[in-house]
């Protein structure tokens, strides 16, 4: 349970004075809707209020707070026209101008004869100096209340910037010191103060450097949420890491079988991989590996022969995949290596039901299954082994923390995750700290690469002629239709409108997949794509393309800048996977972002998929939405990790340190950290210290 030290910081946003329930809304919308999602997001910009002028230094442009006498009230001659308040001071004069203003109020705030201090922009109209709708009109009595460098935050239409400001103020305001975390001497060599203090500091910035995240207040709040990710992550690992795994030595017998049975010879990459992974498994300590490598890289084959050095041990082994679709493929294409190997390979799925699925979970517990393949329906409850000994995880960016956890009721298996998305080292870190990591370079030889052209939508004409001609000549392609809308509905509409006018266009069948075909409409859909009787098939997101069609040599994407790199870089290795030769089309609706374009220029460049992780990292954006919402990283709120990679080194060090002084976190800095994890929302992993 949370601390009683941190509830305030876990309140509702709405119990802020000011904070009504339409302005909790667009808070929500822009931050959070806790204090923590305030104060934990940080300013912007800066505006520097400190600049003086007489109005006649005043240039037009700059932010300036004015000492001004007011002159008079000027009605609008129309409604439509803005009210003026005419001001002066020695030097000149100024008009304070409002559009659809209160009379009553303005002459309240601003009565005839009297001074006031005025800030906001100024600006010239017609050789006249104006201020229009100024941010500040204040009694100069009252002078202390103007701030003079105000703290800057993204809004959202509707969400007034006082508000705003207002409530990460009363925000803060709540934020008691807590127990410092970091070890003293730490701290005093970075020249960090304290957690409150440097939360303060990043919310009163100054100058435009103040937002840099290189200031002393930034990394140490960047420093405090890796630390808390990487504590977490180090737990997860320890706990999975007891009871004490086994040695799977193998014989060799079935791998032998399987060698012989493999069309190719495994490449120096992918043999490195599985001699990492066969020492692993020998080894007595419980196997936490991540096996990376591109889409196409031959991840499969290794998995398969691990599964096969379990069963040589005398266990069984379990492969899990995110999709019903690719849970058939990988029991397809691994069908005749268990058969060559002569081990008993069985399939579950959530489609499996009634009788069928319970004769199944007999033989498994029974021990007559020797390999299980399935979906997320392997971690049921009622689902058990005999002995499981390995479980390799096809994650396609879904396997978190949770599901790790999940692993762990089916006893100390050995854990192999495969991810087709290559990622920078510094964000496998984050995600996947507890792990070992090995890594497949390269692809299978024979392998072409796939040409890649970048074209605008204005020029949709010639890509659908090019498709005209390659299927003529018995081309299969895929055409990809983003995600455009948050609404589903929209999306598909889009979907069946292009499918449409292909069908039309080209006068053959086209198929279509989407997100709302059940699983068997789909799989009927993605079969007649794969027989040929489509020869184009329309997708509305990344997933229903898990798949592998050899024969498919054309890829299409249309709105590639919505896109995010790796997005791009898994669809595009969607083809390439046969003999033809292969092209990528990546279509974008103009005008072009520096980043999409930047992101496209990567893709026609490279095909290195950890080359466009590294890129992807270091254009990612706080913009970057859609590619983030999917990827299923961590995302961190203070911590950059373009610009803080180094604190991620320290904070992984730190953390393994830490746990193994004091693996409990009983020593008063262990309590202390024990906050940190409940403050950035680790509970998990705190609940994992209780039971353990
Ligand atoms: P991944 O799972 O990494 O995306 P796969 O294991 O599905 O890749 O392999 C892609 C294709 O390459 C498969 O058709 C597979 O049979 C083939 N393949 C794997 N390893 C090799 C190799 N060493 N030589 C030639 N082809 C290979
Ligand atoms: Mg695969």
């Amino acid at each position: 349970m949370r601390p009683a030290i941190l509830f305030p910081l876990f309140a509702e946003t709405r119990t802020l004075p000011g904070v009504g329930p339409r302005i909790e809304k667009l808070i929500a919308r822009v931050a959070g809707t806790r204090l923590i999602d305030l104060i934990f997001d940080l300013p912007a910009g800066v505006i520097d209020r400190s600049w003086r002028p007489k109005l006649i230094r005043a240039e037009a442009g700059r932010i300036a707070t004015l000492l001004l006498n007011v002159l008079e009230h000027v009605r609008p001659a129309t409604p439509s026209r803005p009210w003026v308040v005419r001001c002066s001071d020695d030097t000149a004069l100024i008009d304070l101008v409002f559009f659809h203003a209160r009379p009553d109020y303005l002459k309240s705030v601003l009565p005839v004869g009297a001074q006031r201090l005025v800030s906001g922009r100024v600006e010239r109209f017609r050789e006249a100096l104006q201020m229009p709708h100024p941010d500040y009109v204040l009694d100069p009595a009252k002078a202390a209340e103007l701030p003079l460098h105000e703290a800057v935050y993204a809004l959202t239409e509707g969400l007034p910037a006082k508000s705003l400001h207002k409530a990460v103020r009363a925000a803060l305001d709540k934020l008691q010191p807590l127990p410092e975390w970091h070890d003293a001497a730490m701290r005093k060599a970075r020249g960090w103060t304290s957690f409150h203090e440097a939360l303060q500091a990043a919310h009163a910035p100054v100058r435009e450097d103040d937002l840099a995240p290189t200031t002393p207040a930034r990394r140490r709040l960047a420093y405090d949420e890796l630390l808390a990710n990487q504590l977490a992550l180090h737990m997860i690992r320890a706990r999975l890491k007891t009871p004490k795994g086994r040695a799977l030595a193998g014989t060799g017998t079935l791998k032998r079988k399987a060698l012989a049975a493999l069309p190719f010879a495994l490449t120096d990459g992918q043999q490195q991989a599985l001699a990492e992974i066969e020492t692993d498994m020998a080894s007595p300590a419980r196997m936490l590996r991540l096996l990376q490598g591109d889409v196409g890289a031959g991840k499969t084959v290794v998995a398969m022969l691990a599964l096969l050095k379990a069963v040589e041990s005398g266990c069984q082994g379990a492969l899990m995949a995110p999709t019903e679709l690719l849970t058939r493929q990988h029991m397809a294409s691994l069908a005749p290596l268990a058969e060559a190997a002569g081990v008993r390979m069985a399939l579950l799925t959530g489609r499996e039901r009634g009788p069928a699925r319970e004769r199944t979970l007999d033989t498994l517990r029974a021990g007559e299954i020797d390999i299980l393949v399935g979906t997320h329906a392997l971690f049921s409850d009622d689902v058990s082994f005999r002995d499981l000994g390995l479980a390799v995880v096809d994650e396609q960016h879904r396997f978190g923390v949770h599901q790790r956890m999940q692993l762990q009721g089916k006893g100390p298996a050995d854990v192999l995750v495969m991810t087709a998305t290559p990622i920078p080292r510094t964000l496998a870190l984050t995600a996947y700290g507890d792990m070992d990591v090995s890594r497949i370079h390269g692809r299978p030889p024979g392998r072409k690469p796939v040409e890649t052209r970048v074209i605008s939508d204005e020029k949709l004409d010639q890509a659908v002629a090019h498709l005209r001609g390659a299927i003529a000549k018995g081309a299969r392609a895929y055409w990809v239709c983003p995600l455009v809308e948050e609404s589903e509905k929209s999306d598909l509409a889009a979907a069946e409108a292009r499918a449409r006018e292909l069908r039309q266009a080209l006068g053959i069948p086209v198929g279509l997949v989407h997100g709302r075909l059940k699983g068997q409409e789909r799989d009927a859909a993605m079969e007649r794509f794969k027989r040929g009787e489509d020869k184009i098939l329309v997708a509305t997101t990344v997933i229903e393309v898990g798949v592998d069609v050899p024969e498919a040599t054309i890829m299409v994407v249309e709105h590639a800048e919505r896109f995010g790199l790796a997005q791009l870089h898994q669809l595009r290795g969607r083809v390439g996977r046969g003999a033809g030769k292969s092209s990528c089309l990546l279509v974008y609706h103009p005008p072009l972002g520096e980043t999409a374009r930047a992101r496209l220029k990567t893709m026609r460049e490279t095909d290195d998929g950890f080359v466009i992780a590294e890129e992807d990292l270091s254009l990612r954006g706080a913009g970057e939405l859609l590619g983030k919402r999917q990827s299923g990283m961590p995302e961190f709120r203070l911590a950059d990790l373009a610009a803080h990679s180094d604190l991620l080194a320290m904070a992984r060090d730190d953390a393994r340190l830490v746990l193994s002084r004091d693996p409990q976190l009983k020593s008063p800095r262990g309590e202390a950290l024990r906050l940190l994890l409940y403050l950035f929302e680790r509970d998990e992993a705190v609940r994992l210290l209780r039971t353990g």
